[in-house]
């Protein structure tokens, strides 16, 4: 049993640099969906932006278009004004003209308002789009970046799991199983060192009859608290680690 047990904790040792690699390759792809998330939004504020300024732009074209229309008539009526013997034919042609006028000049000050909001339009389109094109640059060097990480993180786990698989073979597969089942309960730890007594797992002491026993290896022990597969770490191995401390 302790050899299998050796060889399990080879297998998590490589299961946990598989999860760690896994873990990073996921916060680069969140990374990843937020940059582009972040560039599509602003995107979509310069279309926005673009849209209603052609549609204010349109609304000025028109009232020009009818600015001139009526000017036209207006310009129609007093040729026919220079032509007209008749007063009140007369007097009916001026009234016909001062209205336009008075319209045109309602017009004129509409037409005013559009382009000083047209400026203003532009001018927070053109920051919109600078801004865009500033981050996009940023972005897309940045994505390559990701992208390289992303792929060297992919090669090595993938390296990593034919190690693992070496490894897997050589350990019973009910073994495996339970040590699989209890790694995804117990956040990527599974088999923890009994050292001093201690479950290095969840740190509880362990009753000095279950860990004569696990020093002798002969079966699988759990701990009783954390439920992980416990083995014993030899003196020397102890000793190293007293001295990281
Ligand atoms: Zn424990």
């Amino acid at each position: 049993m302790r050899a299998q047990i050796e060889i399990l904790a080879a297998l998590q040792n490589v299961d946990r640099e598989i999860k760690e690699k896994n873990n990073t390759r996921g916060v680069l792809l969140e990374e990843f969906r937020k940059g582009e998330e972040q560039i599509r939004g602003i995107k979509l504020e310069v279309a926005q932006l673009t849209s209603a300024w052609s549609e204010r732009d349109k609304l000025r074209q028109g009232k020009e278009q009818l600015l001139q229309e009526e000017g036209r008539k207006a310009t129609d009526k007093r040729m026919r004004m220079n032509r007209i013997k008749n007063i009140r034919e007369l007097q009916a042609l001026q009234y016909e003209v001062d209205q336009i006028k008075q319209a045109n000049a309602q017009i004129e000050t509409e037409v005013i308002a559009i382009l000083e909001d047209l400026e203003t339009r532009t001018a927070a389109l053109k920051q919109k789009e600078e801004e865009l094109s500033g981050l996009e640059t940023a972005w897309n060097e940045k994505k390559r970046e990701i992208e390289t990480q992303v792929a060297e993180i992919e090669r090595a786990v993938s390296e990593a799991s034919s190690g693992r698989h070496t490894i897997a073979r050589q350990i019973n597969g009910d073994l495996i199983a339970r040590y699989e089942l209890i790694f995804a309960r117990r956040g990527g730890m599974a088999v923890v060192a009994v050292a001093g007594g201690i479950c290095q797992g969840c740190f509880m002491n362990i009753p000095p009859q279950l860990s004569n026993e696990i020093m002798k290896s002969e079966t699988l022990h759990l701990c009783p608290s954390c439920h992980r597969i416990l083995y014993s770490k030899p003196a020397v191995a102890e000793d190293k680690h007293d001295k990281y401390i």
